[in-house]
Protein backbone atom coordinates (compact mmCIF):
# COMPACT_ATOMS: atom_id res chain seq x y z
CA UNK A 1 0.00 0.00 0.00
CA UNK A 2 1.41 3.51 -0.75
CA UNK A 3 1.04 6.35 0.98
CA UNK A 4 -0.06 10.09 -0.02
CA UNK A 5 0.24 12.66 2.79
CA UNK A 6 -2.84 15.22 2.03
CA UNK A 7 -2.78 18.78 3.33
CA UNK A 8 -6.70 20.84 3.51
CA UNK A 9 -6.03 24.57 3.50
CA UNK A 10 -8.25 26.91 5.34
CA UNK A 11 -11.36 26.94 2.31
CA UNK A 12 -11.35 23.27 2.50
CA UNK A 13 -12.25 22.78 5.80
CA UNK A 14 -13.84 26.23 6.38
CA UNK A 15 -17.64 24.50 6.96
CA UNK A 16 -19.02 21.37 7.46
CA UNK A 17 -20.28 21.52 3.86
CA UNK A 18 -16.55 21.92 2.56
CA UNK A 19 -15.39 19.16 5.27
CA UNK A 20 -17.94 16.76 3.36
CA UNK A 21 -15.69 17.28 0.36
CA UNK A 22 -12.57 16.81 2.21
CA UNK A 23 -13.70 13.73 3.49
CA UNK A 24 -15.20 12.25 0.12
CA UNK A 25 -11.57 13.05 -1.33
CA UNK A 26 -9.73 11.23 1.23
CA UNK A 27 -12.22 7.98 1.03
CA UNK A 28 -11.49 7.74 -2.47
CA UNK A 29 -8.44 6.49 -2.01
CA UNK A 30 -6.86 4.47 0.94
CA UNK A 31 -3.50 5.66 0.19
CA UNK A 32 -4.54 9.30 1.61
CA UNK A 33 -3.86 7.97 5.23
CA UNK A 34 -2.11 11.08 6.84
CA UNK A 35 -4.32 14.29 6.72
CA UNK A 36 -2.66 17.55 7.80
CA UNK A 37 -5.39 19.86 8.07
CA UNK A 38 -5.45 24.37 8.34
CA UNK A 39 -8.09 26.28 10.64
CA UNK A 40 -11.10 26.74 8.73
CA UNK A 41 -11.03 29.82 6.56
CA UNK A 42 -13.09 31.71 4.72
CA UNK A 43 -16.72 30.92 3.55
CA UNK A 44 -17.41 33.67 1.23
CA UNK A 45 -15.83 36.58 0.17
CA UNK A 46 -16.11 38.85 3.22
CA UNK A 47 -16.17 36.61 5.76
CA UNK A 48 -13.24 35.96 8.18
CA UNK A 49 -10.47 33.39 8.93
CA UNK A 50 -10.24 31.71 12.31
CA UNK A 51 -6.49 32.86 12.51
CA UNK A 52 -7.57 36.21 11.86
CA UNK A 53 -10.18 35.72 14.40
CA UNK A 54 -7.71 34.23 17.00
CA UNK A 55 -5.38 36.87 16.75
CA UNK A 56 -7.99 40.01 17.64
CA UNK A 57 -9.10 37.76 20.76
CA UNK A 58 -5.78 37.71 21.72
CA UNK A 59 -5.44 41.95 20.83
CA UNK A 60 -8.48 42.23 22.87
CA UNK A 61 -7.30 40.23 25.37
CA UNK A 62 -3.98 42.89 25.76
CA UNK A 63 -5.72 45.90 25.37
CA UNK A 64 -8.33 45.21 28.21
CA UNK A 65 -11.00 45.31 25.56
CA UNK A 66 -13.81 43.00 26.45
CA UNK A 67 -12.77 39.61 24.72
CA UNK A 68 -16.33 37.43 25.18
CA UNK A 69 -17.80 38.70 21.88
CA UNK A 70 -15.29 37.35 19.45
CA UNK A 71 -14.81 34.44 21.05
CA UNK A 72 -18.26 33.65 20.94
CA UNK A 73 -17.98 33.78 17.07
CA UNK A 74 -14.85 31.47 17.14
CA UNK A 75 -16.46 29.28 19.01
CA UNK A 76 -20.13 29.00 17.61
CA UNK A 77 -18.45 28.57 14.12
CA UNK A 78 -16.74 25.48 15.20
CA UNK A 79 -19.54 24.43 17.38
CA UNK A 80 -21.68 24.29 14.10
CA UNK A 81 -19.88 22.65 12.24
CA UNK A 82 -19.14 19.92 14.84
CA UNK A 83 -23.22 19.61 14.95
CA UNK A 84 -23.58 19.59 11.44
CA UNK A 85 -21.00 16.73 10.67
CA UNK A 86 -22.80 14.79 13.73
CA UNK A 87 -19.61 14.36 15.24
CA UNK A 88 -18.30 14.53 18.81
CA UNK A 89 -15.40 16.52 18.68
CA UNK A 90 -15.53 17.97 22.31
CA UNK A 91 -15.31 21.44 21.27
CA UNK A 92 -17.45 23.05 24.32
CA UNK A 93 -14.86 21.13 26.42
CA UNK A 94 -11.93 22.66 24.20
CA UNK A 95 -13.14 26.09 24.38
CA UNK A 96 -13.44 26.09 28.46
CA UNK A 97 -9.94 25.37 28.53
CA UNK A 98 -9.00 28.11 25.81
CA UNK A 99 -10.89 30.43 28.07
CA UNK A 100 -9.10 29.89 30.58
CA UNK A 101 -5.75 29.70 29.15
CA UNK A 102 -6.40 32.92 27.38
CA UNK A 103 -8.05 35.07 30.81
CA UNK A 104 -4.19 33.65 32.52
CA UNK A 105 -2.49 35.62 29.52
CA UNK A 106 -1.47 32.78 27.19
CA UNK A 107 0.94 33.53 24.43
CA UNK A 108 -0.75 34.68 20.52
CA UNK A 109 1.19 31.66 19.27
CA UNK A 110 -0.79 29.45 21.11
CA UNK A 111 -4.41 31.09 20.52
CA UNK A 112 -3.36 31.44 17.21
CA UNK A 113 -2.85 27.74 17.20
CA UNK A 114 -5.80 26.24 18.42
CA UNK A 115 -7.92 26.66 14.98
CA UNK A 116 -6.12 23.84 13.82
CA UNK A 117 -5.73 22.18 16.63
CA UNK A 118 -9.52 21.99 16.95
CA UNK A 119 -10.27 22.23 12.88
CA UNK A 120 -7.90 18.36 13.13
CA UNK A 121 -10.03 17.37 16.15
CA UNK A 122 -13.10 18.06 14.09
CA UNK A 123 -11.83 16.61 10.94
CA UNK A 124 -10.51 13.02 12.79
CA UNK A 125 -13.77 12.03 14.16
CA UNK A 126 -15.72 12.60 11.19
CA UNK A 127 -13.11 10.38 8.99
CA UNK A 128 -12.56 8.11 12.22
CA UNK A 129 -8.93 8.54 11.90
CA UNK A 130 -6.61 8.85 15.05
CA UNK A 131 -5.84 12.92 15.81
CA UNK A 132 -2.28 13.47 16.70
CA UNK A 133 -1.29 16.46 17.81
CA UNK A 134 1.73 18.07 16.17
CA UNK A 135 2.68 19.59 19.77
CA UNK A 136 5.98 17.63 20.99
CA UNK A 137 6.55 16.64 17.07
CA UNK A 138 6.85 19.56 15.04
CA UNK A 139 10.22 21.19 17.38
CA UNK A 140 11.42 24.72 17.77
CA UNK A 141 14.29 24.84 20.29
CA UNK A 142 14.43 27.52 23.06
CA UNK A 143 15.12 30.72 20.83
CA UNK A 144 12.17 29.65 18.70
CA UNK A 145 14.55 28.06 15.51
CA UNK A 146 13.41 24.98 14.05
CA UNK A 147 14.44 21.76 14.47
CA UNK A 148 14.61 19.96 11.37
CA UNK A 149 16.48 16.56 12.07
CA UNK A 150 14.42 16.40 15.70
CA UNK A 151 11.09 17.09 13.97
CA UNK A 152 11.52 14.37 11.10
CA UNK A 153 12.46 11.76 13.69
CA UNK A 154 9.37 12.26 16.07
CA UNK A 155 6.97 13.02 13.13
CA UNK A 156 8.34 9.95 11.28
CA UNK A 157 7.95 7.88 14.60
CA UNK A 158 4.33 8.79 15.28
CA UNK A 159 3.32 8.56 11.85
CA UNK A 160 4.64 5.84 10.98
CA UNK A 161 2.81 3.96 13.74
CA UNK A 162 -0.07 5.11 12.66
CA UNK A 163 -2.84 3.19 10.30
CA UNK A 164 -4.48 6.57 9.20
CA UNK A 165 -4.14 10.16 11.13
CA UNK A 166 -4.90 14.05 10.92
CA UNK A 167 -2.23 16.30 12.26
CA UNK A 168 -3.37 20.06 12.79
CA UNK A 169 -0.97 22.02 10.98
CA UNK A 170 0.99 25.35 11.57
CA UNK A 171 2.55 24.84 14.80
CA UNK A 172 4.61 23.02 16.90
CA UNK A 173 6.60 23.28 20.51
CA UNK A 174 9.35 24.18 22.55
CA UNK A 175 11.49 22.66 25.22
CA UNK A 176 9.45 23.59 27.33
CA UNK A 177 5.56 22.60 25.74
CA UNK A 178 5.24 26.33 25.10
CA UNK A 179 2.96 26.55 21.60
CA UNK A 180 5.45 28.12 18.39
CA UNK A 181 3.61 28.73 15.46
CA UNK A 182 5.30 29.14 12.15
CA UNK A 183 4.68 32.78 9.97
CA UNK A 184 1.13 32.80 8.68
CA UNK A 185 0.45 30.22 5.55
CA UNK A 186 2.48 27.71 7.88
CA UNK A 187 0.56 24.50 7.45
CA UNK A 188 1.88 23.96 4.61
CA UNK A 189 4.96 23.49 5.84
CA UNK A 190 3.78 21.15 8.80
CA UNK A 191 2.49 18.83 5.64
CA UNK A 192 5.48 18.96 3.41
CA UNK A 193 7.45 18.06 7.13
CA UNK A 194 4.95 15.32 7.35
CA UNK A 195 5.81 13.86 3.53
CA UNK A 196 9.44 14.08 4.26
CA UNK A 197 9.00 12.49 7.68
CA UNK A 198 7.06 9.18 6.45
CA UNK A 199 8.66 9.33 2.71
CA UNK A 200 5.52 9.66 1.07
CA UNK A 201 4.84 8.43 -2.51
CA UNK A 202 3.27 12.35 -3.16
CA UNK A 203 2.68 15.50 -0.95
CA UNK A 204 -1.07 16.73 -1.82
CA UNK A 205 -1.71 20.09 -1.41
CA UNK A 206 -5.41 20.63 -1.57
CA UNK A 207 -6.99 24.01 -2.01
CA UNK A 208 -9.33 26.33 -3.90
CA UNK A 209 -7.51 26.73 -6.81
CA UNK A 210 -6.92 24.19 -9.43
CA UNK A 211 -3.15 24.22 -9.36
CA UNK A 212 -0.29 27.05 -9.50
CA UNK A 213 -1.66 29.32 -11.63
CA UNK A 214 0.84 31.61 -14.23
CA UNK A 215 -0.27 34.72 -11.88
CA UNK A 216 -2.40 35.95 -9.20
CA UNK A 217 -5.93 35.13 -10.29
CA UNK A 218 -6.82 38.37 -8.22
CA UNK A 219 -5.06 40.09 -10.78
CA UNK A 220 -5.13 38.31 -14.41
CA UNK A 221 -8.64 36.94 -15.15
CA UNK A 222 -8.82 33.44 -15.42
CA UNK A 223 -4.88 32.59 -15.84
CA UNK A 224 -3.72 29.28 -17.29
CA UNK A 225 -2.71 26.23 -15.14
CA UNK A 226 0.79 25.33 -15.04
CA UNK A 227 0.75 21.38 -15.28
CA UNK A 228 4.03 20.50 -14.81
CA UNK A 229 6.84 22.97 -12.96
CA UNK A 230 10.02 22.67 -10.82
CA UNK A 231 10.84 23.01 -7.69
CA UNK A 232 13.47 25.77 -8.23
CA UNK A 233 11.01 27.92 -10.13
CA UNK A 234 8.46 27.27 -7.85
CA UNK A 235 10.66 28.79 -4.63
CA UNK A 236 11.46 31.71 -6.88
CA UNK A 237 7.57 32.24 -7.77
CA UNK A 238 6.57 31.29 -4.27
CA UNK A 239 9.27 33.81 -3.08
CA UNK A 240 8.40 36.76 -5.54
CA UNK A 241 5.07 36.28 -3.39
CA UNK A 242 2.63 33.70 -5.08
CA UNK A 243 1.00 33.15 -1.81
CA UNK A 244 -0.29 29.43 -3.25
CA UNK A 245 2.10 27.60 -1.25
CA UNK A 246 3.99 28.60 1.89
CA UNK A 247 8.22 29.14 0.18
CA UNK A 248 9.46 26.78 3.22
CA UNK A 249 7.21 24.15 2.02
CA UNK A 250 9.21 22.81 -0.60
CA UNK A 251 12.67 21.84 0.96
CA UNK A 252 11.54 19.11 2.87
CA UNK A 253 9.90 17.19 0.09
CA UNK A 254 12.52 18.31 -2.58
CA UNK A 255 15.31 16.82 -0.73
CA UNK A 256 13.62 13.36 -0.25
CA UNK A 257 12.71 13.74 -3.79
CA UNK A 258 8.19 13.78 -3.21
CA UNK A 259 6.55 15.52 -5.61
CA UNK A 260 3.66 17.98 -4.97
CA UNK A 261 0.33 18.32 -6.20
CA UNK A 262 -1.66 21.39 -6.07
CA UNK A 263 -5.54 20.29 -6.09
CA UNK A 264 -8.52 21.57 -5.78
CA UNK A 265 -10.87 20.20 -3.45
CA UNK A 266 -14.25 21.97 -5.42
CA UNK A 267 -12.85 20.23 -8.61
CA UNK A 268 -11.02 17.58 -7.91
CA UNK A 269 -11.35 15.91 -11.01
CA UNK A 270 -8.80 18.24 -12.18
CA UNK A 271 -4.90 17.25 -12.16
CA UNK A 272 -3.47 20.34 -11.03
CA UNK A 273 -0.14 21.18 -10.65
CA UNK A 274 2.36 18.77 -10.44
CA UNK A 275 5.56 20.06 -8.80
CA UNK A 276 8.90 17.83 -9.49
CA UNK A 277 12.50 17.57 -9.43
CA UNK A 278 14.50 20.08 -11.59
CA UNK A 279 15.60 18.21 -14.25
CA UNK A 280 12.34 16.12 -14.70
CA UNK A 281 10.06 19.82 -15.36
CA UNK A 282 12.92 21.49 -17.81
CA UNK A 283 12.39 18.15 -19.87
CA UNK A 284 8.87 18.67 -19.99
CA UNK A 285 8.74 22.19 -20.04
CA UNK A 286 11.77 23.30 -21.97
CA UNK A 287 10.65 24.08 -25.96
CA UNK A 288 7.00 23.91 -24.90
CA UNK A 289 6.46 27.36 -22.68
CA UNK A 290 8.91 30.07 -23.02
CA UNK A 291 7.81 31.28 -19.33
CA UNK A 292 6.36 29.20 -16.65
CA UNK A 293 4.83 32.08 -14.10
CA UNK A 294 4.55 35.28 -12.85
CA UNK A 295 4.54 37.06 -9.58
CA UNK A 296 5.27 39.75 -7.26
CA UNK A 297 5.42 41.88 -4.58
CA UNK A 298 4.58 45.68 -3.77
CA UNK A 299 5.72 47.79 -0.85
CA UNK A 300 9.66 47.96 -1.75
CA UNK A 301 12.59 51.11 -1.73
CA UNK A 302 15.22 51.14 -4.20
CA UNK A 303 18.56 52.87 -3.35
CA UNK A 304 20.79 53.93 -6.48
CA UNK A 305 24.03 54.46 -5.54
CA UNK A 306 26.24 56.43 -8.04
CA UNK A 307 30.20 56.55 -8.04
CA UNK A 308 32.71 57.40 -10.90
CA UNK A 309 35.23 54.50 -10.68
CA UNK A 310 33.07 52.20 -8.10
CA UNK A 311 33.91 48.94 -9.59
CA UNK A 312 37.94 50.02 -9.16
CA UNK A 313 37.11 50.63 -5.43
CA UNK A 314 38.01 47.00 -3.34
CA UNK A 315 35.36 46.87 -1.07
CA UNK A 316 32.65 49.32 -2.05
CA UNK A 317 29.39 46.76 -2.26
CA UNK A 318 30.66 45.29 0.91
CA UNK A 319 30.85 48.78 2.83
CA UNK A 320 27.33 49.23 1.29
CA UNK A 321 26.06 46.45 2.68
CA UNK A 322 27.25 47.17 6.22
CA UNK A 323 25.67 49.85 6.69
CA UNK A 324 22.30 48.27 6.13
CA UNK A 325 23.65 45.46 8.73
CA UNK A 326 24.09 47.95 11.04
CA UNK A 327 20.25 49.05 10.99
CA UNK A 328 19.18 45.29 10.28
CA UNK A 329 17.89 45.42 7.34
CA UNK A 330 18.03 42.97 4.80
CA UNK A 331 18.18 43.22 1.64
CA UNK A 332 16.40 41.80 -1.16
CA UNK A 333 18.57 42.28 -4.88
CA UNK A 334 21.18 44.13 -5.47
CA UNK A 335 21.45 44.59 -9.32
CA UNK A 336 24.73 46.21 -10.24
CA UNK A 337 26.50 48.37 -13.43
CA UNK A 338 29.50 49.46 -13.96
CA UNK A 339 29.66 52.03 -11.19
CA UNK A 340 26.39 52.04 -10.03
CA UNK A 341 24.80 49.60 -7.68
CA UNK A 342 21.37 49.64 -6.38
CA UNK A 343 19.56 47.88 -3.08
CA UNK A 344 16.39 46.60 -3.21
CA UNK A 345 15.02 46.47 0.73
CA UNK A 346 10.99 45.88 1.39
CA UNK A 347 9.54 48.63 3.80
CA UNK A 348 8.81 46.66 6.10
CA UNK A 349 12.27 46.50 7.46
CA UNK A 350 12.76 50.52 6.77
CA UNK A 351 10.39 51.73 9.64
CA UNK A 352 11.55 55.17 9.94
CA UNK A 353 15.52 54.09 8.85
CA UNK A 354 15.46 55.54 5.62
CA UNK A 355 17.00 58.91 6.31
CA UNK A 356 19.65 57.70 8.97
CA UNK A 357 20.75 54.97 5.99
CA UNK A 358 21.30 57.91 3.43
CA UNK A 359 23.02 60.28 5.43
CA UNK A 360 25.41 57.07 6.44
CA UNK A 361 25.77 56.11 2.56
CA UNK A 362 26.52 59.37 1.35
CA UNK A 363 28.93 60.10 4.22
CA UNK A 364 30.56 56.66 4.28
CA UNK A 365 30.96 56.09 0.73
CA UNK A 366 31.68 59.27 -0.35
CA UNK A 367 29.11 58.24 -3.78
CA UNK A 368 28.98 61.24 -6.45
CA UNK A 369 25.11 60.45 -6.17
CA UNK A 370 22.57 58.73 -4.11
CA UNK A 371 19.34 58.64 -5.73
CA UNK A 372 15.74 56.55 -3.77
CA UNK A 373 12.93 55.68 -5.44
CA UNK A 374 9.94 54.85 -3.23
CA UNK A 375 6.45 52.91 -3.62
CA UNK A 376 7.72 50.52 -5.54
CA UNK A 377 6.99 46.94 -6.78
CA UNK A 378 8.80 43.82 -7.81
CA UNK A 379 7.48 41.58 -10.46
CA UNK A 380 9.63 37.96 -11.63
CA UNK A 381 9.33 36.73 -14.64
CA UNK A 382 10.54 32.99 -14.26
CA UNK A 383 11.02 30.13 -16.54
CA UNK A 384 13.43 27.69 -17.19
CA UNK A 385 12.65 27.95 -21.02
CA UNK A 386 13.65 31.53 -21.07
CA UNK A 387 17.22 29.89 -20.42
CA UNK A 388 17.48 28.79 -24.05
CA UNK A 389 15.74 31.51 -26.24
CA UNK A 390 16.57 34.73 -27.38
CA UNK A 391 14.74 38.16 -27.23
CA UNK A 392 12.71 37.58 -24.32
CA UNK A 393 13.68 40.15 -21.74
CA UNK A 394 13.24 42.70 -25.15
CA UNK A 395 9.77 41.34 -25.60
CA UNK A 396 9.19 41.91 -21.86
CA UNK A 397 10.33 45.41 -21.78
CA UNK A 398 8.86 46.12 -24.82
CA UNK A 399 5.68 44.67 -23.22
CA UNK A 400 5.97 47.31 -20.27
CA UNK A 401 6.60 50.18 -22.88
CA UNK A 402 3.85 49.52 -24.68
CA UNK A 403 1.58 49.67 -21.34
CA UNK A 404 3.19 52.80 -20.50
CA UNK A 405 5.00 51.61 -17.56
CA UNK A 406 8.31 53.26 -16.40
CA UNK A 407 10.59 50.50 -15.34
CA UNK A 408 13.25 51.46 -12.40
CA UNK A 409 15.24 48.57 -12.09
CA UNK A 410 16.35 45.29 -13.97
CA UNK A 411 17.70 42.06 -12.43
CA UNK A 412 18.54 38.84 -13.81
CA UNK A 413 19.15 35.97 -11.77
CA UNK A 414 22.59 34.25 -12.79
CA UNK A 415 20.86 31.79 -14.38
CA UNK A 416 18.76 33.28 -16.40
CA UNK A 417 15.88 31.93 -14.77
CA UNK A 418 14.19 35.32 -13.52
CA UNK A 419 14.43 38.48 -14.68
CA UNK A 420 12.73 40.91 -12.29
CA UNK A 421 11.66 44.18 -12.79
CA UNK A 422 10.95 47.48 -10.52
CA UNK A 423 8.28 49.34 -11.57
CA UNK A 424 5.95 51.71 -9.32
CA UNK A 425 2.95 50.60 -6.81
CA UNK A 426 0.99 52.29 -9.34
CA UNK A 427 1.62 50.56 -12.18
CA UNK A 428 1.74 46.86 -10.44
CA UNK A 429 -1.08 45.08 -11.99
CA UNK A 430 -0.83 46.64 -15.18
CA UNK A 431 2.94 45.55 -15.80
CA UNK A 432 1.40 42.07 -14.55
CA UNK A 433 -1.22 41.87 -16.88
CA UNK A 434 1.24 43.01 -20.03
CA UNK A 435 3.74 40.32 -19.07
CA UNK A 436 0.87 37.91 -18.89
CA UNK A 437 -0.16 38.91 -22.32
CA UNK A 438 2.56 38.59 -24.30
CA UNK A 439 4.04 35.64 -22.98
CA UNK A 440 0.65 33.73 -22.95
CA UNK A 441 -1.49 32.66 -26.03
CA UNK A 442 -5.06 32.96 -25.52
CA UNK A 443 -7.08 30.34 -26.15
P1 LIG B 1 -5.09 27.63 1.55
O1 LIG B 1 -5.94 28.30 2.59
O2 LIG B 1 -5.75 26.45 0.90
O3 LIG B 1 -3.72 27.34 2.04
P2 LIG B 1 -4.18 30.01 0.20
O4 LIG B 1 -5.15 31.14 0.28
O5 LIG B 1 -3.01 30.04 1.10
O6 LIG B 1 -5.00 28.65 0.33
O7 LIG B 1 -3.63 29.89 -1.29
C1 LIG B 1 -4.51 29.79 -2.41
C2 LIG B 1 -4.78 31.18 -3.01
O8 LIG B 1 -3.57 31.71 -3.53
C3 LIG B 1 -5.72 31.19 -4.17
O9 LIG B 1 -7.07 31.25 -3.75
C4 LIG B 1 -5.30 32.44 -4.94
O10 LIG B 1 -6.16 33.53 -4.64
C5 LIG B 1 -3.91 32.79 -4.42
N1 LIG B 1 -2.88 32.86 -5.46
C6 LIG B 1 -1.94 33.84 -5.57
N2 LIG B 1 -1.12 33.61 -6.60
C7 LIG B 1 -1.54 32.46 -7.17
C8 LIG B 1 -1.07 31.68 -8.29
N3 LIG B 1 -0.02 32.04 -9.01
N4 LIG B 1 -1.73 30.53 -8.55
C9 LIG B 1 -2.79 30.13 -7.82
N5 LIG B 1 -3.27 30.82 -6.76
C10 LIG B 1 -2.66 31.98 -6.43
N1 LIG C 1 -4.23 29.13 9.70
C1 LIG C 1 -2.92 29.66 9.46
C2 LIG C 1 -3.00 30.96 8.67
O1 LIG C 1 -4.09 31.41 8.37
C3 LIG C 1 -2.01 28.69 8.81
C4 LIG C 1 -2.46 28.16 7.49
O2 LIG C 1 -3.64 28.28 7.13
O3 LIG C 1 -1.64 27.60 6.76
O4 LIG C 1 -2.01 31.57 8.39
MG1 LIG D 1 -2.12 28.66 2.41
Amino acid sequence: MGIKVAKFGGTSVADANQIRKTGEIIRSDGDRRIVIVSAPGKRFDADNKITDLLYLLKTHMEQNAPYEQVLQIIRDRFLETERELGVRAGVAEEFRVIEARLVEGASADYIASRGEYISAKIVAAYLGFDFVDAAGLVRFGAKGKFLREETKEALGATLSACERAVLPGFYGTRPDGEIKTFSRGGSDITGALAAGAVGADVYENWTDVSGFLMADPRIVANPKAIDVISYKELRELSYMGASVLHENAIYPVRLAGIPINIRNTNRPEDKGTMIVADDIAEEQGRGQRIITGIAGNRDFTVIAIYKNMMSAEVGFIRRVLGILEDYDVSVEHIPSGVDTVSVVIADRYLNGKLDDIIDDIERKTQADSVEVFENMSLIATVGSGMMSRKGVAASLFAALADAGVNIRMIDQGSSEMNIIVGVENEDFETAIKAIYNVFVPTG
